[in-house]
């Protein structure tokens, strides 16, 4: 599996979402949608896009899922419950940038996550970690990690947003220490080893 990574660019590359482009064969799978639909084409070329997942529905990680479905028709996986973050800027959060968003998001378009996803070659477990906000998800695919916003830039995700809950949030994290990961691809800043993600937490670790 090759892990291609674009970051998003809107307003002016403050957030640096990290959408991922998971390509297998002629396939390929996106994890989150903040990155401009041009750029992820770039790196997708000619793969068929089978789905998109959504690691938790904060609007720099759904900014630009309308133009994805226009162009590939895809399913989006997302919590159960979840969906009602499209249509609310208060509970996707874009009310805290002062540009308050919401997203046509079809219904048939959208999947809710089970613990094991199969797409197409792609074998997915689900995982809940839920505390930066309650929708919030990990996937582990082969042994790459992607935590969404639990774990990143050497710290712990942001836990003062709209259903955000502190126990929630170490309850997820130390979930993190038994997963069998080798990287961590967060949806901001770089990749960690599995060392490096613990870290983030684990202020005692060495
Ligand atoms: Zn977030």
């Amino acid at each position: 599996m090759e892990i291609l990574e674009v970051v998003a660019t809107a307003h002016n590359g403050i957030l640096n979402q990290k959408t991922y482009v998971l390509v297998k064969g002629k396939n390929a799978i996106i994890i989150d949608a903040g990155a401009e639909l041009e750029d992820v084409k770039k790196v997708v070329q000619n793969k068929k896009v089978l789905a998109v997942l959504i690691t938790h529905c904060h609007f720099d990680h759904i900014w630009c899922i309308e133009d994805y479905i226009k162009e590939w028709d895809m399913p989006v996986y997302i919590s159960s419950g979840a969906e009602e973050k499209f249509l609310d800027s208060n509970k996707n959060c874009s009310n805290i940038i002062r540009d308050r968003k919401t997203f046509n998001v079809n219904q048939d378009n959208i999947k809710f996550f089970e613990d094991k996803l199969n797409i197409g070659k792609f074998e997915i477990e689900v995982i809940k970690t839920p505390g930066h906000s309650a929708d919030s998800v990990s996937f582990l695919i082969e042994k790459s990690l992607f935590p969404g916003d639990l774990v990143l830039g050497g710290s712990i995700g942001r836990t003062d947003l709209y259903d955000s809950d502190d126990r929630d949030m170490w309850d997820s994290l130390e979930k993190l220490e038994k997963i069998d990961f080798e990287m961590a691809y967060p949806g901001h800043y770089e990749p960690m080893t599995k060392q490096e993600t613990l870290k983030c937490f684990k202020y005692d670790f060495i």
